[in-house]
């Protein structure tokens, strides 16, 4: 198709340093090509051109102090990729790794995930090359203060409302949600999403990403048969996503035999403890290691990337913790051991080359945008309570976001049989995003 191969050169030539931002772009697109072909209108609309293009996107300084009294210098993001279906949303990463094509390439895909959630949200991310690790409680505070000394500017609960992602968690939104509120000299709770339950947080956000995946792996194997219980699982990742993954897949009666975090992995035969976890990981910020010193008869291997997870055997692995975890190798290795399904929890987590991999030989393969969209769904629901100045029970809370889960599903699957793909999901979740989002660009003219 010419005019999807001059959109892809196009933006080869002119983000030829954003290898991730390319990466994502490329999956989105060349899986929706059936769509684009049935409508020959989106080019006159430079409807890709568009969608490709940030409405915005801000770079700043962020100095602070160090406990030393030494000044530090990093670099601050605000991506806002596209508001025309709400407000930008989109989480704030806070790892070295952090540049302009990795913050590109997750406000890309917020854009695609937010408009499967069914909720009135934009796409947009953010972060900075900021290191948590390490750090004392006032560094974080006052390298979150500095942070929101601008970005606060660029945000507001109907422009842009930022949440947690790598490396921001309850505490770092707690100082950022501080610090907007002094500067603004107004309580706009709905300014920031995943905060604590004492000031406008929302019941489930913190458990949402990961029950979130679980349910909709759950969806996604009744849809071939099978189900989580008794099912062998392995996790990447010990954070926010990959905890609550644990616990949800448990519950549902499946084994989680390993976790793992950026030094190495845990393997427990006996099925993870995962109290012994939420004390390292939640409690005393510590490394999953520790986790072999205090569970008798589990192995910890050192390395990187979560490589020796992918060796396990397990009927379902779940990559929780950054992008591009799982290389062709890794996927290889996993469809020898008999994996059946994977879910994405982290953004991005399998490479290009792994995707096809995995389609190619029928494994199952739960999509991030799709699979991880609980923790924006649930956020979203955090912003319609701060509305109305209320909350909802955990309980309430939890249906809901089973209910959103099941109906992505049924999206992603219904996109890929209208299309003929089969058991694609990865191209349903597209299309069927894609489809939500054009219609509301075109709708607005060509702004
Ligand atoms: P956390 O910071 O809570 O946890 C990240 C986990 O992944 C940590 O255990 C971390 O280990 C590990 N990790 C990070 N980089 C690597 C690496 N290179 N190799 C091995 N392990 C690594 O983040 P979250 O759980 O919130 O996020 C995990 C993923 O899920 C990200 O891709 C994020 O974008 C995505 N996501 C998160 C959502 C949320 O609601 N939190 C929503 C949707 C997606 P260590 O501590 O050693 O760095």
């Amino acid at each position: 198709m010419q005019y999807l191969n001059n959109v892809l050169e196009n933006l080869k030539a002119k983000n030829s340093n954003e290898p991730e931002f390319l990466q994502a772009v490329y999956e989105v697109l060349t899986t929706i090509k059936p769509v684009i072909e049935k409508h020959p209108e989106f080019q006159a609309e430079a409807l890709l051109e568009r969608i490709t293009e940030p409405e915005r996107l801000i770079s700043f300084r962020v100095p602070w102090i160090n406990d030393k009294g030494e000044v530090k210098v990093n670099r601050g993001f605000r991506v806002q990729f596209n508001g025309s279906i709400g407000p930008y949303k989109g989480g704030l990463r806070f790892h070295p790794s952090v540049n302009q094509s990795i913050m590109k390439f997750l406000a890309f895909e917020q854009c695609f995930k937010n408009a499967l959630t069914g909720l009135p949200i934009g796409g947009g991310k953010g972060g900075s090359d900021f290191d948590p690790k390490g750090k004392s409680d006032r560094e974080i505070m006052r390298f979150c203060q500095s942070f929101m000394n601008e970005l606060y500017r660029h945000i507001g609960q109907d422009v842009d409302v930022p949440a947690g992602d790598i490396g921001v968690g309850a505490r770092e939104i707690g100082y950022l949600f501080g610090q907007y509120r002094k500067i603004r000299n107004a309580y706009e709770a709905g300014v920031l999403t995943g905060k604590g339950l004492e000031y406008g947080g929302s019941l489930a956000r913190k458990e949402a990403t990961g029950y979130g995946l679980i349910y909709f792996m759950r969806e996604m194997l009744k849809e071939n048969n099978a189900d989580l219980k008794g099912k062998t699982v392995i996790i990447s990742g010990s954070g926010n996503v990959a905890i609550y993954a644990c616990e949800k897949a448990q519950q549902y009666g499946a084994k989680v035999v390993a976790l793992s975090d950026s030094n190495g992995s845990v393997y427990d035969a006996q099925g993870i403890n995962l109290e012994v976890v939420k004390q390292i990981k939640e409690v005393e910020r510590g490394r999953i290691k520790e986790y072999a010193n205090r569970v008798k008869g589990s192995v910890y291997t050192e390395d990187t990337n979560s490589r020796s997870i992918w060796k396990i055997k397990a009927d379902i692995a779940l990559p929780c913790a950054t992008q591009n975890e799982i290389t062709l190798e890794d996927a290889k290795t996993l469809v020898a051991n008999g994996v059946m399904a994977v879910g994405e929890g982290a953004n991005m987590p399998t490479n290009l080359e792994a995707i096809e991999y995995f389609l190619e030989k029928g494994v199952l393969l739960a999509p991030a945008k799709a699979a991880n969209a609980g923790g924006v769904a649930t956020s979203a629901l955090e912003m319609s309570q701060n509305s109305m100045r209320y909350s909802w029970t955990f309980e309430e809370v939890d249906k809901k976001l089973d209910d959103i889960m099941s109906n992505i599903f049924a999206a992603c699957s219904s996109s890929a049989k209208e299309y003929g793909l089969g058991k694609n999901y990865v191209a349903g979740a597209n299309i069927a995003a894609f489809d939500k989002l054009s219609k509301a660009m075109i709708a607005q003219g060509i702004i």
